[in-house]
């Protein structure tokens, strides 16, 4: 994950913003990404998309709406990652934008993760079980990190980015972010996250 400077800035600021607009509680992981899609008036449409890296886009026509388009033959994993993209694109409302610009891009994935992967579940449940120490933390990541995108319903590499991204996590920078999924590990049921207040309820997003 070769990130530039002006990448990681770019998605620390949609980060901020996201988490001071969107509070999202710990307890609803994995994340119902139709309720995102609902709240957002958006249609998915999924369908069978043939080519190289086509995984998904969003547009808006006066007719039927903000439409989703995901290619239904990712992984089904790799599918949700394309709509919270998706979101993200809508959220940002890039989809209304004549142009459209490379770090949309960036955005977008920022989005997407912070969905996917809310704040509160990250600090308040992931956070206290990763060691400190680097050597701890490749370990933590074998054994924890495929339980961990599985119970996110999210890849392996959605979890270690973000990890990464928030200095929580330092693997060898010639590995593949991917836990030894081969291995059948015993989950250790995630604790159970009680918010303080209802406040802490899903968004409002309108
Ligand atoms: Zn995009």
């Amino acid at each position: 994950m070769a990130r530039t400077s002006m990448q990681t800035e770019i998605a620390n600021h949609v980060r901020r913003v996201f988490r001071a607009q969107y509070p999202l509680p710990a307890t609803e992981v994995p994340v119902n990404l139709m309720a995102w899609v609902d709240r957002l008036d958006a249609h998915l449409v999924r369908a069978r998309l043939d080519g190289p890296g086509f995984h998904g886009a969003v547009a808006e026509q006066p007719a039927s709406g903000v439409v989703m388009l995901v290619n239904g033959i990712d992984d089904f994993r790799v599918q949700r990652f394309t709509i919270a993209h998706e979101l993200g694109h809508i959220l940002l409302h890039h989809h209304r934008k004549a142009q459209t610009y490379w770090w949309f891009e960036t955005e977008a994935n920022t989005v997407a993760s912070e969905i996917l992967l809310p704040w509160s579940y990250l600090e308040h449940v992931v956070r206290p079980t990763i060691p400190l120490d680097p050597e701890g933390q490749v370990r933590w990541w074998a054994q924890m990190g495929s339980a961990l995108a599985r119970h996110a319903a999210v890849t392996e590499s959605v979890v270690a980015y973000h990890l990464q991204d928030l200095g929580w996590l330092s693997l060898p920078v010639d590995e593949e972010p991917v836990a030894a999924s081969a291995l059948t590990v015993t989950l250790p049921a995630w604790p159970a996250f009680v918010p303080q207040s209802d406040e802490t309820r899903g968004p409002r997003l309108r």
